[in-house]
C-alpha cells in the first residue's frame, strides 16, 4: 500500500483552505484509495472470497444470527429487500459481495469521518497491532487520547474510555444518580442513547424503525424511573421540574437529535436545559456519541459556544472517537468523574476498555480531523442539501429537510409544526413508503443511504466531486419514485 502521494499533506491542506472557502468543492483533494476500494483488505482474503450473493448470505445469516444481523436496522426492515453484504470499503465507496460499488452516505453510522480505511488510520492500527492486541492495563495512548479530547471539548476535564456508546451513556446515568443520590432520569422522545434498560423508552434509531414503543425485557421499575418528555418543549420541562425537580438526577439529551431523523435544536435549548437542571440540583448529560468530532472539532457543543454557551456536567462520545473501532467515552467535570471507581463509589469497568488498537485508530482520526476536513464536510453537506431541496421543489414532493451542522435528513410527506419537523411526533408523520421507494431507487443507482428515514445522512472528507455528482444525478428518479409511493 503506497498511498503517501495520494494523501493531502498538512501544508497543502492549509494552502487549499482559501479556495475551499470560495468554491464548494473544487480544490479539495481527498485521499483516494488504491484501485477499486480494496485498500484495507489483505490480499489473501481477496483470493478466497467465495461467489456468494447478498440473498444467499442473508438467508444463511438468518439461520445462525437472529434476523441475520447484529444490529436491527441493518436488516432493512423499514425499507424492505435484501441488505448488501459488505466485502470491503475504501474512501467514500463500499463494495458488496456481488462486486457492486456504492457511494456510501452511512459511513458506518458516523465513524468514517475521513472515509473508510484512511491510510494513516490503518497504519496506526497496524503499528499498534504489532505491539499486542490487548493488555487490560493502562497505556500511554489512552493518556494521549484523553488529552486530545480535553483539549477540544473544555467541559471535559476527565474522561473514561469504554467500548460502546451504550456503555458510555449507561455509565453517565449511573454517575449522575451516584452524584445526586436521586433516581429519576429525564430523556426526550425520539432521542437514542444506546440500548441500556433505562434508555430504551421511546428511543429513536432502530427502536423507531422497528415500530416498537420500547423493548420487552425492561423491568417496569426501571422504566418508571425514566421520564420521557417531548423534545424542545421548555415549558413542559419547567412544569416537570417544579413538581419533581428534587428527585431528578439528570436530563440526558442528544446534543442535536439525529436518531429520529435530524432535529435542529431550538437556539439556546441546550443552554436552557443546563440552567433548569442546575437550578434544581440535577445534572445534564450531553450525548455527543453521534455528533462529537463530526460536526466540528468540539462537536455540536462547539458549534453552540459562541451563541449560547453552556457547561454540561457530563458528555458522552462514540462513533468518530474510535475511528471505526469499538471505542467510546464518558467525560465531564473532574469532581463528578472522580466519583468513578477506583476513586469513588460508582462502579464501572471493562476488560477491553481503552483497547490499544481502538485508541490508536481514534487518536489518528482526531489528529487528521483538521479545519479543512470540517470545511469539506460542511460544503459537501450544503451541496447535497441544495440538490435535495431543488429536486423536491421541482417535482412537487412535500418534504422537510433538517440540518444540524453537517448532518441532515429529509422527511418526505411529513406534517411539520410551525417550527418545521421539531420532535418525534412530527418526525413520525413522514411517509415511510415514500422513503422506501426513494431509498431503493438511490441504491439501484449506486448510492448507499441509511436504510431508514429516521437516520442522518453522513458525509466524509473522502467524498469526491464525482461521488457528489453520482448522488445528485440519482435524485430526480428517486424523488419521482418516492412521490409515486407517497
Ligand atoms: C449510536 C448512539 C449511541 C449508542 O452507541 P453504540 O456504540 O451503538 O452503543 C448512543 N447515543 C447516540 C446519540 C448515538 O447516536
Amino acid at each position: 500500500m503506497n498511498s503517501s502521494e495520494n494523501r493531502v499533506t498538512d501544508e497543502t491542506m492549509y494552502d487549499e483552505l482559501d479556495a475551499e472557502l470560495t468554491s464548494p468543492f473544487s480544490q479539495y483533494d481527498p485521499f483516494t484509495p488504491a484501485d477499486d476500494g480494496d485498500l484495507a483488505l489483505p490480499t489473501q482474503s481477496q483470493t478466497h472470497v467465495p461467489a456468494d450473493t447478498n440473498a444467499e448470505l442473508f438467508a444463511r445469516a438468518g439461520q445462525v444470527i437472529p434476523g441475520g444481523v447484529d444490529s436491527p436496522v441493518r436488516a432493512y426492515g423499514s425499507v424492505g429487500g435484501t441488505p448488501p453484504f459488505i466485502q470491503s470499503a475504501g474512501g467514500s465507496i463500499v463494495r458488496d459481495v456481488e462486486g457492486k460499488r456504492y457511494v456510501d452516505l452511512v459511513g458506518s453510522w458516523g465513524p468514517a469521518l475521513l472515509g473508510h480505511a484512511h491510510p494513516e488510520v490503518v497504519r496506526a492500527v497496524q503499528e499498534a497491532a504489532e505491539h499486542g492486541l490487548s493488555f487490560g492495563a493502562p497505556t500511554k495512548a489512552e493518556v494521549e487520547l484523553a488529552q486530545a479530547v480535553i483539549d477540544r471539548v473544555s467541559p471535559v476535564q476527565k474522561i473514561r474510555f469504554v467500548s460502546t456508546g451504550t456503555e458510555a451513556t449507561m455509565t453517565a446515568i449511573r454517575l449522575a444518580r451516584g452524584t445526586t443520590g436521586r433516581d429519576l432520569l429525564v430523556k426526550f422522545a425520539g432521542c437514542y442513547h444506546g440500548h441500556s434498560d433505562s434508555l430504551l423508552a421511546q428511543a429513536g434509531s432502530g427502536v423507531a424503525t422497528q415500530g416498537i414503543p420500547g423493548s420487552a425485557g425492561v423491568p417496569a421499575a426501571t422504566s418508571a424511573d425514566t421520564i420521557v418528555m417531548p423534545y424542545g418543549d421548555l415549558p413542559a420541562l419547567e412544569e416537570l421540574f417544579n413538581a419533581r425537580g428534587d428527585k431528578i438526577a439528570a436530563i440526558i439529551t442528544e446534543a442535536a437529535p439525529a436518531n429520529m431523523g435530524v432535529i435542529t435544536p431550538p437556539a439556546g435549548f441546550n443552554a436552557a436545559l443546563v440552567d433548569l437542571a442546575h437550578r434544581h440540583g440535577a445534572l445534564v448529560i450531553i450525548d455527543e456519541v453521534l455528533t462529537g468530532f463530526r460536526v466540528s472539532r468540539a462537536g455540536y457543543w462547539g458549534l453552540e459556544q459562541d451563541t449560547d454557551p453552556y457547561q454540561p456536567d457530563l458528555m458522552t462520545f462514540g462513533k468518530v472517537i474510535g475511528g471505526g473501532l469499538p471505542l467510546a467515552a464518558v467525560g465531564g467535570r473532574a469532581e463528578v468523574m472522580d466519583l468513578l471507581a477506583p476513586l469513588g463509589p460508582v462502579y464501572q469497568a471493562g476488560t477491553l476498555s481503552g483497547n490499544p488498537l481502538a485508541t490508536a485508530a481514534g487518536l489518528a482520526t482526531l489528529n487528521l480531523a483538521n479545519d479543512l476536513v470540517y470545511g469539506r464536510l460542511d460544503s459537501l453537506s450544503q451541496v447535497l442539501v441544495d440538490g435535495l431541496t431543488q429536486t423536491c421543489e421541482a417535482q412537487g414532493m412535500p418534504f422537510a429537510l433538517n440540518r444540524a451542522g453537517n448532518l441532515f435528513s429529509v422527511f418526505f410527506g411529513a406534517e411539520p409544526g410551525a417550527q418545521g419537523v421539531a420532535n418525534y411526533e412530527q418526525a413520525k408523520t413522514q411517509s415511510q413508503d415514500a422513503y422506501r421507494a426513494f431509498f431503493h431507487s438511490m441504491l439501484e443507482a449506486g448510492v448507499y443511504l441509511p436504510p431508514s428515514p429516521f437516520e442522518a445522512w453522513f458525509v466524509s472528507s473522502a467524498h469526491t466531486d464525482e461521488d457528489v455528482a453520482t448522488v445528485l444525478d440519482a435524485l430526480p428518479a428517486a424523488v419521482e419514485a418516492g412521490l409515486a409511493a407517497l
